[in-house]
């Protein structure tokens, strides 16, 4: 199983994989929206950064999530923030207050998430949004996990997933979000959120492994 300190490494490594890919991000946004993507996640994780250093000795991975869903929340702004603030806050429920995190506990995290981004944005498979990453990601978990596989190979299956959704967006038309004004302008172009997600993901199982 994983524990609180998985937790908090993979805020950490979130918070290094978006400062790094800050540009990449921009980049992105500005061929199929306004361009803040890449500044709005790395203002928000760098705020996750700074409040991770006062976290009580008692917390538990759900505490850790809900201190991440508040602190995107209050930081990122645009669609991104209220999505990835009620993915981690419905991520948080999803565990209680469990403090080892076994398989089925991390299948329920990320489909929790998923679904908490489906209640705000009603986004569908296919949209060209962060759904289009993490769909394939809770799929591909579950079957990881069903098939007996541990934490570490069910994280591995979720990320490879997310990145390959994310890819996936490219040749998509956007029914959701700014890039949905686009029509097939966007056709051609990866999804800014499906490609943080997929950085997110991966950051969550390279420290676990
Ligand atoms: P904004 O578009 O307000 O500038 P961001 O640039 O931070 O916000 O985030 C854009 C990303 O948000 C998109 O690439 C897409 O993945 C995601 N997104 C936008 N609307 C939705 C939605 N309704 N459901 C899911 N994801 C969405
Ligand atoms: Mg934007
Ligand atoms: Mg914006």
């Amino acid at each position: 199983s994983v524990d609180v300190a998985w937790v908090v490494a993979w805020m950490k490594r979130s918070a290094q994989v978006i400062s790094e890919h800050r540009v990449e991000l921009i980049t992105l946004d500005r061929e199929i929206g306004d361009g803040d993507h890449g500044e709005n996640m790395d203002r928000g994780f760098q705020a996750v950064l700074t409040k991770l250093d006062d976290l009580p000795a008692a917390a538990t991975p759900g505490d850790v999530l809900k201190l991440v869903a508040t602190t995107l929340i209050s930081t990122v702004g645009g669609a991104a923030g209220p999505l990835y603030g009620t993915a981690y806050l419905k991520a948080s429920g999803a565990v209680g207050a469990e403090t080892a995190l076994d398989g089925a506990a991390l299948v329920a995290l990320l489909t929790a998430a998923r679904d908490g981004i489906v209640l705000r944005g009603k986004a569908e498979p296919g949209d060209k949004t962060m759904i289009d990453a993490w769909t394939p990601a809770v799929v591909a978990a579950e079957t990881a996990q069903s098939s007996g596989a541990g934490e570490t190979e069910i994280l591995a299956a979720a990320a490879a997933a997310a990145e390959a959704g994310a890819v996936a967006t490219e040749p998509l038309v956007a029914r959701k979000g700014r890039a949905s004004y686009l029509g097939e302008r966007a056709i051609g172009h990866r999804d800014p959120g499906a490609q943080s997600t997929a950085l997110l993901l991966r950051a969550a199982a390279d420290v676990a492994a």
